[in-house]
């Protein structure tokens, strides 16, 4: 084992397997990142789905650079920073007009929780203090915080950590690669999926349900895409029992699939929103919840000297942070970023990940925007290992994609252009031509 990379206990990593044979990035620049040794790798992943407008952008590294020397830090509880309310100006004029107010967080993690919290906050305000129930779905990924883990559906990140929050139900996940395998865009069949929200209202009576939180497009178990009409269908459900629906776009906000967000992409507006990651092109930690705002005025109506939602962290809205941001709501704008990912470029895209039907071990290819996901045959005993080693593969020949179980994801930089593609695809289609 190399001595010096003894000390560091890494998150989401086989520490003893990296150790071994580690992957070090030295540097990185728009779609590109560097080794320590100087090797170029592209980014088909966006660093995390977090770097949408490529990496070391001017605008970006300025503004940080700038507000360092000018600002370092300013306590956010009962104090405030220009920047911050200039943001969340920004923010909002991106967002579906409804959801109108934000709250700052510094990740997507934080982000969940803090919508959690709210959403039961909101209903106690409202004298609903019975509503304390909170719904998510198998296969969701909302970060790896207690209240996060109990309503995603994980089992690898649930099953380690006890009882997790009581009152929690999960409706089922959409993949159906029965009836769906090799869609482009949204599949056709299984709206009636969001049903089983019925039957959990049935069981609990809505009375005592709080939210249902679901990822528009969930990105880090698999890239599922929402079947026709299903989001419609959970929103149309939720109105009818006064439950709350909250989208968690930590994926999906920012561009990926060339929109501003997934809410404003598929026309359904939740009442909470939860991002991060592509706020700040992944450049400083940050996270956000956006709110209807007769949520958030449910909170303003008591008395006046009182704090309306007990809640926060010492890093929210840090001046790195809010400055960072708005480099990047810039360098989105200026560059149309944010609708990058339609038309003439993600077809382009579809097109290209979806060459790769047919060859040896690929049982789905599925994308929308600019995210595509395409799913192998399981090895028996061995879930993950194959996408594994077409990981390790990539990673050879100079280019960075992500797995997730049996699926690799694809969530490129949204300056990608059509040359890229052709060779994260064209790196990923020999390497399924030579996996065991
Ligand atoms: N929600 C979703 C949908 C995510 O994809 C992620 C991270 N991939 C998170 C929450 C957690 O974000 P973080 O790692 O910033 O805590």
């Amino acid at each position: 084992m190399h001595q010096d990379l003894d000390a560091y206990w890494m998150p989401f990593t086989a520490n003893r397997q990296f150790k071994k044979s580690p992957r070090l990035l030295a540097r990185a620049e728009g779609m590109y990142f560097w080794t320590p040794e100087g090797r170029q790798v592209l980014d088909g992943v966006a660093g995390l789905w977090c770097v949408n407008a490529g990496h070391a952008r001017p605008r970006i590294v300025e503004a940080i650079r700038q507000q360092a020397g000018e600002l370092d830090y300013a306590p956010p509880f009962q104090m405030g920073h220009p920047k911050a309310f200039e943001l969340a100006e920004r923010l909002v004029e991106l967002t579906p007009p409804e959801l109108s107010k934000v709250f700052y967080t510094n990740s997507g993690s934080e982000s969940v929780e803090t919508a959690l919290k709210m959403a039961i906050a909101y209903h106690r305000v409202r004298g609903e203090g019975q509503r304390t129930r909170l719904i998510g779905r198998e296969r969701g990924y909302h970060g790896v915080n207690f209240g996060g883990i109990s309503v995603g559906g994980m089992v690898a990140n649930r099953k380690m950590f006890g009882t997790l929050l009581a009152g929690v139900d999960h409706i089922r996940h959409t993949h159906d690669l029965q009836r769906n395998a090799f869609s482009r865009g949204q599949p056709e069949h299984g709206a009636e999926f969001a049903d089983d929200l019925e039957r959990l209202i049935a069981l609990h009576d809505a009375s005592t349900i709080a939210a249902v939180i679901v990822e528009p497009v969930a990105g880090s178990t698999g890239v599922l895409i929402p079947p026709q009409g299903y989001l419609q269908r959970l929103r149309e459900i939720c109105d009818q029992h006064g439950i709350l629906l909250i989208f968690d776009e930590v994926i999906t906000g920012f561009g990926r699939l060339g929109s501003p967000f997934a809410a404003t992409h598929f026309g359904v507006t939740p009442d909470l929103m939860t991002v991060a990651k592509g706020i700040t092109n992944g450049c400083v930690p940050m996270g956000a919840v956006f709110v209807k705002r007769q949520i958030h005025d449910a909170f303003m109506n008591g008395p006046e000297h009182l704090i309306e939602f007990f809640h926060g962290y010492t890093y929210s809205a840090h001046p790195l942070a809010c400055a960072a941001a708005l480099g990047t709501l810039d360098t989105y704008q200026d560059e149309a970023l944010l609708t990058r990912g339609r038309g003439e470029l993600a077809q382009y895209f579809a097109d290209a990940v979806h060459s790769l039907k047919g060859l040896p071990h690929v049982i789905d290819v599925r994308n929308i925007g600019l995210v595509g996901g395409i799913e192998l045959a399981s090895i028996a005993g061995a879930p993950g290992k194959r996408a594994f080693s077409i990981f390790l593969d990539c990673w050879e020949r100079g280019v960075l994609i992500r797995t997730t179980g049996d699926t690799i994801a694809l969530s490129p930089p949204l300056i990608i252009e059509k040359s890229h593609i052709d060779q994260i695809v064209g790196t990923l289609a020999d390497a399924l031509k030579r996996v065991e």
